[in-house]
């Protein structure tokens, strides 16, 4: 069976300008519930573990840099089927080629600064929740 819960990141380029509330607005309007918030900035080792596994390609330095340059909202979110389910939402990585009434076509300004991250498996998913957030800090309508 499918998981209930994803990660996501506001990056950077969405929290500055000033896109995390309609961000939120279209997650909430897609039925998941908000499990865990917060604004932070990721330093630059944070983010280096968080995207281990693209260490090895080119875009690596630029998008550490990226997502280090300002704060970032970071999220639980909760439905069934989550992390598909988000995916759908937030489009393709190129928002070129992401549907219309995506968060990506939407919001994003190249495949780089792409305006969110989304969990893409539900072992992943587990993974980056319990790397952002302590058990005091999250609020699930599924796990009681
Ligand atoms: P996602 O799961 O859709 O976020 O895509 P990936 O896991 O493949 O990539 C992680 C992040 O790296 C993306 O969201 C982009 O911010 C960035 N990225 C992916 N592919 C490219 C690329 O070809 N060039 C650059 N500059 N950044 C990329």
């Amino acid at each position: 069976m499918a998981g209930t819960k994803t990660l996501t990141i506001i990056k950077p380029d969405a929290v500055r300008y000033e896109h995390i509330g309609p961000i939120l607005t279209m997650i909430n309007s897609s039925g998941f519930h908000i499990a865990a918030l917060k604004l932070i900035r990721l330093s630059r080792s944070e983010a280096e573990h968080f995207y281990v596994v693209h260490k090895n390609k080119p875009f690596f330095n630029s998008l550490i840099d990226f997502m280090t340059s300002g704060p970032v909202v970071i999220g639980i979110l909760e439905k069934e089927n989550a992390v598909a389910d988000y995916r759908k939402l937030m489009g393709n990585t190129d928002p070129l080629k992401a549907e219309e009434g995506t968060i990506r076509k939407k919001f994003a300004a190249n495949i780089e600064r792409n305006a969110v991250h989304g969990s893409d498996s539900d072992e992943n998913a587990e993974k980056e929740c319990n790397f952002f957030f302590s058990c005091i800090e999250r609020f699930s309508v599924f796990d009681k």
